[in-house]
């Protein structure tokens, strides 16, 4: 089976694995500050906080921004489930804006119309999380453009972004935003097997982060809200905080997958450039690229046209299942799942969103798919009779 992503892992980044688990330190040492420093340094941030995922990075991020019950968080409905379930962690309330059918992001217009309604409404959001889908950069200048108007903080959710950039600018440096957030999940462009990073420019937010991936336990003297009564083990608890570190193995491994990183992207580029000009002729929509954003592709979502029958989704991915390809579907809209529908959202709710959802299926794309595999996939979705 082709997967429709897959991580690449060297002899060199096992060699490094393997020091690790010969060290003093398999958690806490020294690989983790610098997988920090390396990625903070690739983005031109002033910090990196490493944590086991993005989902938990979304959560402290959420607290660290001072999230809480009664506040809103908008994202978009078109990801993850991840990006909305770390407002419901926060007991805070959730809703979405829909998509741009040509980029598949969070749109700048529903954004703006929604934000006018709130604002009247007296709820507009404390947080909003842009979505860089399949690591197309969102407009970032028109979204912060906005958080100045109506007061709200952003956090990117860049899980699919890492080594895009906008205007230039590495996602990841937070020039518009609060925060930054990538995944490690082996089908994401680095991996460190599972692990996440928060990046912010903001001194106090990057401290608040690392207390809270570490039970909100401080060593900082400064910090300290009690006087010590004992000068030899001296750390306090000065908020609640979880478990979220990422190991050493963890941060060994990313740091070594870092050095590849433009590799990949490259990579990624090639790939999708060939799809581009081989399924020009075929009823599918490639993936839109903005003129000022360097996409990540971390995925190749392509588009069936309207004209094609309901069940052209249904046949093109069997077509390509039975060829061994195993294309993906991203995703279904978050508000679709029964625990959101419970929470009272329903469908037509975010209908770009759900249109998209109906049409689009992800084609395999990652730094080590082979030109006679990708071959392979053009051929079959040539053959694909699709109507
Ligand atoms: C993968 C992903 C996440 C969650 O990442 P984990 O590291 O698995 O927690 C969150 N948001 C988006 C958009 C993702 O693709």
């Amino acid at each position: 089976m082709i997967p429709y992503g897959r991580q690449e892992i060297t002899e060199e980044d096992i060699s490094e694995v393997e020091k690790v688990l010969r060290s003093d330190y398999l958690t806490q040492g020294e690989a983790v500050p610098k997988f920090e420093k390396s990625v903070a340094g690739y983005c031109g941030v002033n910090y990196g906080i490493a944590v086991n995922s993005a989902t938990s990075a979304l959560h402290i991020s959420c607290v660290a921004l001072n999230l809480s019950p009664g506040d809103w968080l908008w994202t978009s409905p078109n990801t993850f489930v991840a990006s909305a379930n770390c407002a419901i962690y926060c007991g805070a309330n959730i809703d979405f804006v829909d998509i741009d059918p040509n980029t598949y992001n969070m749109s700048i217009e529903s954004l703006s119309d929604k934000l006018k309604k709130a604002d009247k409404l007296g709820k507009l959001p404390k947080i909003v999380i842009p979505v860089h889908f399949a690591g197309q950069p969102c407009n970032m200048p028109a979204i912060h453009d906005l958080s100045k108007r109506y007061g709200f903080k952003i956090i990117e959710d860049a899980s699919h972004a890492i080594g895009a950039s906008y205007d230039k600018k590495k996602i990841g440096s937070c020039l518009h935003s609060d925060i930054t957030v990538f995944s490690f999940h082996p089908v994401k462009i680095i991996t460190t097997a599972e692990g996440g990073m928060a990046l912010t420019n903001n001194e106090e937010v990057a401290d608040r982060l690392s207390r809270l991936r570490t039970h909100g336990i401080t060593k900082d003297k400064k910090r300290m809200i009690k006087k010590s009564d004992n000068e030899i083990w001296n750390y306090q608890q000065i908020e609640l905080g979880f478990n979220y570190r990422m190991n050493d193995i963890q941060g060994t491994l990313g740091l070594s997958q870092m050095k590849r990183i433009d590799k990949y992207i490259h990579r990624r580029h090639e790939i999708a450039k060939k799809y581009d000009l081989e399924l020009k002729k075929l009823p599918v929509k490639t993936p839109w690229q903005s003129p000022k954003a360097y996409s990540s592709y971390h995925l190749y979502p392509i588009i069936l046209r309207d004209n094609l029958g309901n069940n052209s989704q249904k046949k093109l991915y069997e077509q390509l299942n039975k060829n061994k390809i195993a294309a993906n579907l991203h995703y279904i809209p978050v508000h679709r799942h029964p625990y959101y529908e419970n929470l009272g959202f329903k469908k037509n709710d975010f209908p770009e969103a759900e249109k998209f959802h109906q049409k689009a299926i992800s084609i395999p794309i990652y730094a080590t798919l082979k030109n006679d595999q990708q071959e392979h996939i053009i051929k079959t979705l040539k053959e694909v009779k699709l109507g």
